[in-house]
């Protein structure tokens, strides 16, 4: 098992990314289908760090077809994205006229129920039909933070093939060990991770701060290849919940594989990771809910009566209203319906769970989170 690094702002490089691993015909044979699942989430382009480059798909996929296999490349955007939106805004739309590779839309294509036997957080979930009947699978996010998971690398970004609302399902029920749970039944064959324009910052997925990375992560097992990025980006996998526990449950080491191409001190850099993953990630199950109702009348009664805002220990939801357009798309995003529109924006605060995918969805960053 090894990763390569490669220093570059090229996405051509990534050719010899793959190369350094052996190149792409260690990962795919002739007359295979390939599914190469880039991180298309939002209706942003790839020079604000949201996307991957679809110019480094277009060439991945090309490495697949010199191997005599069939590139694929599916995905399903954050819900309630219109795909087609996200697809036009993205620089996706014209994929298959300007390249020539098929792009498959998971949120109208077929889908299937799977189960997952080794599932702690979710036993069972919806993903495009395309993802489960491919022989190999090519992972491609992009290098950037996340709210609630700090980051988002390669095992994140298969939750993009959970279609539509389903993927509140594993916000609710627990994000990190959700994200596992799908890593057991789809399998990386190859990981590919595009840190050329990254995110850095609280806003991120999609509302973070573009930075410039130059790097090029590729990696044969998707935990390591995370933990190497992870370090890239100035942290600690082991503190990176859903990496430490997709390592303690078989699915990779966070250390004693090999590094090869450029030196990873090269292109390290200290960026400014998600404070306090904890608090969202305790926000997002059904069980925190059922445990604030719980506790809210002892804790009132302790002191002496005064309400207990959930929002002082756990963070508030702020809508910045000369900001917003009243698109709505978080009012339908909502899981548990505590957004509602009169005249403005409006939150309830008794019925928000503070998941914050609210924030995540709003393409105009006018929802963030305040303590
Ligand atoms: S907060 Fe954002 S997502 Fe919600 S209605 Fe306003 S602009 Fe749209
Ligand atoms: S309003 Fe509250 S519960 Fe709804 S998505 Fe936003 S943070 Fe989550």
């Amino acid at each position: 098992m090894s990763v390569a690094i490669i220093e570059t702002a090229d996405s051509a490089d990534v050719r010899r990314a793959v190369d350094l691993l052996g190149g792409m015909k260690r990962f795919v044979s002739e007359g295979e289908r390939v599914v190469i699942k880039p991180n298309v989430c939002a209706g942003k382009d790839s020079s604000t760090g949201t996307v991957t480059d679809p110019v480094m798909v277009a060439e991945v996929c090309r490495m697949v077809a010199e191997c005599g296999a069939q590139p694929v490349v599916a995905e399903s955007p954050i819900y309630p994205f219109r795909s087609g939106r996200v697809l036009e805004r993205s620089g996706y739309a014209d994929f298959e006229k300007k390249y020539g590779f098929l792009y498959v839309d998971l949120d109208s294509a077929e889908n299937v129920e799977i189960k997952i036997p080794a599932g702690r957080a979710i036993t069972n979930s919806v993903v495009g039909r395309e993802v489960l009947t491919c022989d190999r699978l090519i992972n491609m996010p992009v290098m950037k933070t996340h709210l609630q998971t700090v980051v988002t690398l390669g095992l994140k970004n298969l939750k993009g093939v959970v279609v539509g609302k389903q993927k509140h399902i594993i916000h609710l029920e627990g994000l990190d060990a959700g994200i596992v749970d799908l890593n057991t039944v789809i399998r990386s064959d190859l990981i590919i991770i595009d840190g050329i324009i990254g995110m850095e910052g609280m806003g991120g997925p999609t509302n973070g701060r573009a930075c410039r990375m130059d790097v090029i992560v590729a990696g044969d097992n998707v935990v390591e290849t995370d933990a190497t990025a992870t370090r890239i980006m100035g942290g600690d996998p082991r503190e990176v919940e859903h990496i430490r526990m997709a390592s303690e449950r078989g699915l990779g080491s966070m250390d004693g594989f090999d590094l090869l191409g450029d030196d990873i001190g090269s292109v390290t850099v200290k960026r400014d990771l998600p404070r306090m993953p904890g608090l969202n990630k305790f926000l997002i199950t059904d069980v925190s809910m059922r445990l604030w109702n719980a506790l809210r009348v002892p804790l009132m009664r302790l002191t002496g009566g005064e309400t207990v805002k959930r929002g002082a220990v756990l963070g508030e939801l702020v809508i910045d209203a000369e900001t917003c357009d009243g698109c709505r798309l978080c009012i339908a995003g909502c899981p548990v319906d505590a957004l509602i529109w009169e005249d403005a924006l409006v939150c309830d605060r008794d019925a928000c769970i503070r998941c914050f995918c609210c924030a995540e969805i709003c393409g105009r960053g006018a929802l963030s989170k305040k303590f």
